[in-house]
């Protein structure tokens, strides 16, 4: 990251260290970390590798307990997350293919989260 200039991820990375600052989930202090609300690996996909860094309207802090949980998947449960997926799409310019394609991951449940879900795994 020589020379280039601070992310806005960065800057919230330094925002961790505030005595104010709170798991959005579970409300504690410490061990906190920026999530990416979509996940990073979903944007990868999409080949939206800026929003990685600056899309700031896509960043939680959460701790890492809460972080782990979600994982690297949609959490449907937070109203934040659809607008956002919708916001990606249209950013992604996405081609009908695929669209259809992620779309159909996500419906199968590749990168969505269910809050409740997880906490009782399902047994096979
Ligand atoms: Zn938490």
């Amino acid at each position: 990251m020589k020379g280039k200039p601070k992310t806005k991820l960065f800057e919230w990375q330094k925002k961790l260290k505030d005595k104010e600052v709170k798991c959005s989930r579970c409300g504690r202090n410490y061990y906190l970390t920026v999530d990416h609300i979509i996940p990073q690996n979903l944007l990868l996909q999409l080949n939206l590798v800026d929003e990685i860094y600056n899309w700031e309207e896509n960043f939680e802090i959460v701790c890492g307990a809460c972080n782990k949980f979600k994982g690297g998947m949609l959490d449907l449960a937070n109203p934040k997350t659809l607008p956002l997926l919708e916001e990606a799409f249209k950013r992604a310019k996405l081609q009908i293919e695929e669209y259809n394609q992620i779309s159909r991951k996500i419906e199968n449940g590749k990168w969505v989260y269910f809050y409740e879900k997880r906490t009782r795994p399902k047994l096979k």
